[in-house]
């Protein structure tokens, strides 16, 4: 669903953003993204408010998305609750490089796209936004037996792992060099 500007009235749109579906995990790399899902429908609201240069979006959402842990690879579920603003500026009003300070730097924006702009979009976004870089289980996860595969947080396997990653490896140098 897209909404231009033209059509915010005056007093501004509320969109529900329950519901909205055909939501796409996929990255910016395609297929070979970790297996990202949506694990439970999106809910949230918009709230879009029209000025003469843009369109202001404050927003809410609330999903979860199932994916795999950095470590472990186990198939874990993050919520995800996102609370965020964002401007979306008419094409004519973008700023040239030498005046973006102009734009209040503590809110994104966007160019606002002449068919208007993309719930999905949006929502899409918020959802990258709040994944961290390499989800875990657990803080403390002890992922696996660089060796045999073993998952170590159901039991240690009993593997000489000392030597088989190069970073001990690097380790074991610095500290021979310490004594
Ligand atoms: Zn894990
Ligand atoms: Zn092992």
């Amino acid at each position: 669903m897209k909404v231009r500007w033209e059509a915010i009235p005056p007093e501004g749109k509320e969109i529900s953003l329950d519901e909205l579906t055909l939501i796409s995990l996929q990255g910016p790399h395609g297929e070979e993204e970790q297996e990202i899902r949506l694990d439970s429908a999106v809910t949230g609201s918009l709230s879009l408010r029209r000025t003469p240069k843009g369109i202001e979006a404050t927003g809410r959402i609330r999903t979860a998305v199932s994916l795999h842990c950095a470590r472990c690879l186990k198939e874990i579920v993050l919520p995800i609750v996102s609370e965020f603003e964002e401007f979306f500026i008419l094409m004519h009003y973008a700023p040239r490089e030498e005046d973006k300070e102009l734009v209040k730097d503590d809110m994104d924006v966007s160019l606002l796209p002449e068919e208007g702009i993309d719930l999905r979009d949006i929502v899409e976004e918020q959802i990258w936004l709040n994944i961290p870089m390499k989800p875990l289980c657990h803080d403390r996860c002890m992922g696996l037996c660089s060796v045999c595969g073993t998952d170590l947080n159901l039991g240690e396997c009993g593997c000489d792992r000392r030597y088989s990653d190069p970073r001990f490896a690097v380790l074991k140098t610095l500290t021979s060099n310490l004594r």
